[in-house]
């Protein structure tokens, strides 16, 4: 099954977020970032130059749900929230 999750990161920069993409494994597939100008935000994806894409309509999805930073997943195609897998746990004397 074909997976696209996203999460949400502030940085250092104030108005700089990072965007991770991950796959059906919770493998990193992409990171973009976007910041704030004015009143606008860019992107830095393919489509940063067009008025709109995915990752500045997510912002304002994790924006509403106070997601950013939490480490809840968002599934893009369902627009279904997934949680965060810290706690899951880590058998560090299995091997
Ligand atoms: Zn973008």
């Amino acid at each position: 099954m074909h997976l696209e999750l996203y999460q949400f990161r502030t940085t250092s920069t104030p108005d700089l977020l990072r965007i991770v993409k991950f796959d059906e494994c919770i493998n990193v597939v992409k990171i973009h970032h976007i910041w704030r100008v004015g009143l606008k935000w860019k992107c830095d994806c393919p489509r940063g130059d067009f008025p709109t894409c995915r990752h500045r309509i997510l912002r304002s999805v994790f924006e509403q749900e106070y997601m950013i930073d939490s480490g809840w997943f968002y599934n893009w195609e369902i627009a279904k929230w997934l949680p965060p897998i810290s706690f899951i746990t880590v058998n560090k004397g299995s091997k």
